[in-house]
């Protein structure tokens, strides 16, 4: 039985987000994604709803199941007896990132291997800040995030614009992102 983590912020799942996690959910028994619950990123959604978005956009595969942690991602891999890490690349930035961090978390839990999914093609420019920056500006985000996502983004959205935020995007803290 190999259980696998993918881990991320995920403010919000979006549809890249979306196809390696079906990718991954086809490779493993088991995949858990893993929500930072205390993201160095500044975010829109707290994780309460970034997990609720993630189990409804999710709800269709049967071995995902959801989970918040804290610290150490390799820790965490620990905890669940995950044997695998997975992420998503996109481009040499995220290259150059991931790789710096499979190799410090192999120094950390040598036990636990970082499989790497190249993105689809048609992914290959989403971020979740890019889809929050064209949900601010109103522009239309149908085929970038699940249905719920639309709708939560819509709405969060709104409520900005009606509470006179200039803007409802964190600076962004990762090249990757
Ligand atoms: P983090 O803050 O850990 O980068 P994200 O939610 O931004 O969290 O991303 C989680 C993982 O998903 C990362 O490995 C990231 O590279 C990957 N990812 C994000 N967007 C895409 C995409 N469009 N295609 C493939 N992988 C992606």
């Amino acid at each position: 039985m190999i259980r696998a983590l993918y881990p991320g912020t995920f403010d919000p799942i979006h549809n890249g987000h979306v196809d390696i996690a079906t990718r991954a959910a086809a490779l493993f028994d088991e995949l858990v994604i893993g929500i930072y619950d205390t993201s160095p990123k500044s975010l829109l959604f707290d994780t309460a709803q970034r997990v609720k978005l993630a189990e409804e956009s999710l709800a269709h595969l049967p071995n995902v199941r959801i989970a918040t942690y804290h610290g150490l991602t390799v820790m965490f891999a620990r905890d669940l007896a995950a044997s695998v890490i997975v992420r998503g690349l996109r481009a040499i930035s995220d290259f150059e990132f991931e790789f710096q961090m499979a190799l410090t978390n192999k120094k950390l839990a040598a036990e636990i291997e970082f499989i790497c999914l190249m993105t689809s093609l048609e992914y290959a420019y989403l971020s979740s800040s890019i889809l929050k920056e064209i949900a601010r500006l109103d522009g239309d985000i149908a085929g970038l995030a699940p249905v719920p996502v639309q709708a939560a983004l819509r709405a969060r959205a709104a409520e900005l614009r009606h509470a006179g935020a200039s803007h409802m995007i964190a600076p962004l803290v990762s090249s990757r992102d």
